[in-house]
């Protein structure tokens, strides 16, 4: 039996605890903001030491798809959600219990996939809600297009700091190679960019290596070595006020969400001279993908890889707001994003 109850957090629309003692499940929906759409955020799966150590992630997790949302222009409001539990735990129980939660938000939240959920758990949600996206034969994986925006995304970076996107013999020190590191490396390898990477699954840590002509180092040494960029693709906060003065790239430009441990962190980057892509701005090719399922026609991939471009064009205008401000490219991406969201509540409170 299926127990829903609300956990007020104050600058959240909605925030639910579900509780299901027969299939085991222990989950957090967070509702952000649905002030431009429905709220669009993945499904985690993740062993959280406790419940309120979910929370703290979902609440962060589900204000950065708010964001990610609004500055790729997209229809979508933020939210998020997270399973507590050992990925072993998956059984087809357990997500049609999730399937049963999600639907009880009638519509006001869509989950997707994320860490540790495949689009096959997402099938078995999609038995018991019709708020699901990233179903086997609509957009599909959405790693390679997280990837290609990041591509994009370091374009503008690289321009920004060295006045050239030419990436041969510039040195990427990535942070995680699964399935959006693995790709995004490749791409630039391909473009003689070198590569240094780190991942704490040896086997993925040496398969890319080998398909990236790349060197491997270890996990702890990844974010100190001599690189032009650091790429952080593996888990958030890897860039916090103990890290940052051993930095030593120019650029950051990785798919990580939550990068920043806290605000501070973007102004100390700027102080250090490092160049910040803010996260949920170059990692918003999967969500541009997957939303694409959702507009008139259906998925089109054409139209979908023509819409992230937009990504490289969104980070020229936060570091030009970065510029002329004087501000952090983290606080210039929240400005930039605050534009649409501020717009729309101001007309909705118009036509109140
Ligand atoms: P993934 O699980 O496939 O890959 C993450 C990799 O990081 C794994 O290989 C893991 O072993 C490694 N890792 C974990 N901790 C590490 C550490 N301390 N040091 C080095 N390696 C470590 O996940 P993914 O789908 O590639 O996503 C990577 C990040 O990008 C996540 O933060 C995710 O939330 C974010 N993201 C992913 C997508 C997407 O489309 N998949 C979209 C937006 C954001």
């Amino acid at each position: 039996m299926l127990e829903i109850t609300d956990i007020p957090v104050a600058g959240y629309e909605n925030v639910k605890r579900a509780i299901d003692s027969e299939t085991g499940l222990h989950a957090i929906i967070a509702v952000h903001s649905t002030v431009l759409g429905p709220a669009l955020g993945g499904l985690r799966l993740w062993e959280y030491a406790s419940e309120e150590e979910a929370l703290t992630d979902v609440l962060r997790l589900s204000k950065g798809m708010t964001y990610k949302a609004s500055c790729a222009g997209l229809a979508l409001g933020g939210g998020k959600s997270v399973m507590i539990g050992n990925p072993g735990m998956k059984s087809d129980a357990l997500f049609a219990s999730m399937g049963e939660f999600v639907e009880s938000f009638g519509g006001s939240y869509i989950t997707a996939e994320d860490v540790n959920t495949k689009p096959s758990d997402m099938a078995v949600i999609a038995k018991q809600t019709d708020s699901v996206v990233g179903l086997e034969g609509k957009s599909g994986n959405p790693s390679p297009k997280t990837a290609w925006g990041c591509f994009l995304g370091l374009k503008a970076c690289l321009e920004q700091k060295f006045g050239s996107a030419d990436m041969k013999d510039k040195v990427f020190a990535f942070e995680g190679v699964g399935s959006v590191g693995s790709i995004y490396a490749k791409l630039i390898a391909e473009q003689g960019g070198k590569i240094i990477l780190a991942d704490i699954k040896d086997e993925a840590a040496r398969r890319v290596a080998e398909e990236t002509g790349g060197t491997i180092v270890s996990p702890d040494a990844i974010r100190s070595v001599d690189c032009d960029v650091y790429a952080p693709c593996a888990l958030g906060g890897s860039v916090n006020q103990e890290t940052i003065p051993s930095i030593k790239a120019r650029v950051i430009c990785g798919a990580a969400n939550n990068q920043l441990l806290d605000e501070n962190d973007g102004v100390s980057l700027r102080k250090h001279g490092i160049l910040y892509g803010p996260d949920y701005v170059v990692n918003a090719g999967g969500l541009i993908n997957v939303y694409n399922e959702l507009v008139p026609g259906g998925y089109q991939e054409a139209r979908a890889l023509d819409e992230m471009e937009m990504i490289y064009e969104n980070l020229k205008e936060i570091f030009e707001i970065s510029t002329q401000r004087n501000i952090c490219t983290s606080k210039a991406a929240d400005l930039f994003g605050d534009r649409r969201i501020h717009a729309a509540r101001d007309l909705v409170s118009e036509n109140a």
